[in-house]
């Protein structure tokens, strides 16, 4: 592996040291003494890139193991710039736009399909719907349907409402748009397909701004797997007051049994659980709701990026799984709260070697 030179050279040291852990086929237990605080599970996870060109699908999964990722979804992207653009990055071009389409879906399974692994598990998620235009969602999924029966298990990662992306002709879903969900959410809810939304919650001005988007999606649709990814955070909410954040993260997976959450994407480290007085607060609300939240990158396969930036996405959106307890470790960072979501056999080990480490 070649030297990283990322402010995260001494975790990605720590996780390397630790990483054969991970490979062993199945411990009888998980000893958090001497095993690694990364996740095994990766539900979040972009195979494809915003534009230009991947990273191969053999040295992505290679990655991954080499990572002790043993589970994966194959996400594409929800907004792809144009093929003849020359940008990679949808915020170094305002003014081109960025669309979901069916061809990164398409490209995923001949991968999947072509180039099978042992390690990790893939689960293929769909991710070309424009929620904007529902009526185009259950065409599209026939489409992979026919192509590729029976291998889509999840949808996602799909644009509810993303700022960031406000500069590439993206905008919020409507209220009315919403509604118009009902016959994929109803194909999904058959499917026992889990659908995960990129919902801003706000923005720093205005930190509730989109609350009513997502609280509709799981009104109207309470017994769809809706999972809101990254709570609602995002580069542009960056310092939500963390007890309102909490109080309403509790409110809504209270209220809504079949809603999940996950921690995906280094902006919710490095803008919160990277600070102590901070983290301090979240850590007894993913104890309590440890079983409604999954783990996840957020990594895109761009083909500038190597097996160090991956590990370092894994190792800095792991982090806070150290301080978790061993409920919690065990559920979201071993994986068993995916195996439930995907009705899969396959068990998490129990902990049997207990290192939380203490807060402050
Ligand atoms: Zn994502």
């Amino acid at each position: 592996m070649k030297t990283s030179t990322s402010p995260y050279a001494a975790m990605l040291a720590l996780a390397c040291l630790a990483i054969p852990c991970h490979a062993d086929s199945g411990p009888a237990c998980y000893d958090r003494l001497t095993q690694p605080h990364l996740a095994i599970v990766d539900s979040h996870l972009h195979f494809r890139p915003f534009g230009g060109s991947p990273i191969l699908h053999q040295d992505l999964t290679r990655m991954l193991k080499n990572a002790g990722v043993l589970y994966a979804n194959v996400f594409g992207i929800g907004q792809t710039l144009p093929y003849d653009s020359a940008c990679t990055y949808y915020l170094n071009c305002p003014g081109t736009p960025v669309m979901p389409n069916l061809k990164n879906d398409i490209i995923n399974a001949q991968n999947v399909t072509e180039l099978p692994v042992q390690v990790p598990k893939l689960t293929m998620s769909m991710s070309f719907a424009d929620l904007a235009k529902p009526a185009t969602v259950k065409p599209g999924m026939s489409v992979l349907d026919q192509e590729f029966p029976g291998l889509f298990k999840w949808m996602g990662e799909l644009n509810l409402v993303k700022q960031a992306l406000f500069a590439n002709g993206h905008r919020p879903v409507t209220l009315e748009e919403i509604r118009g969900w009902g016959p994929f959410m109803a194909a999904l809810r058959e499917r026992n397909m889990p659908i995960g939304l990129h919902g801003d919650l706000g923005d720093n001005d205005q930190p509730t701004k989109y609350l009513n988007l997502i609280t509709e999606v799981v009104n109207l649709y309470p017994d769809n797997k809706v999972v809101w990814l990254h709570m609602g955070l995002s580069k542009e909410l960056t310092d939500i007051d963390p007890d309102k954040h909490i109080k309403l993260l509790s409110n809504l997976l209270d209220k809504h049994p079949n809603m999940m959450i996950d921690l995906s994407w280094r902006v919710i480290a490095d803008s919160y659980f990277f600070k102590p007085a901070i983290r301090a607060k979240y850590i007894p609300f993913i104890n309590k709701y440890s079983k409604r939240i999954l783990p996840g990158t957020d990594f895109v396969a761009s083909d500038d990026k190597t097996f160090d930036s991956y590990l370092e996405e894994l190792t800095v959106t792991s982090y806070i799984y150290q301080f978790v307890d061993d409920e919690a470790f065990r559920n979201i960072a071993l994986g068993q709260n995916y195996f439930d979501m995907l009705r899969l056999q396959d068990k998490a080990p129990v902990v049997c070697g207990s290192r939380q480490v203490k807060q402050l």
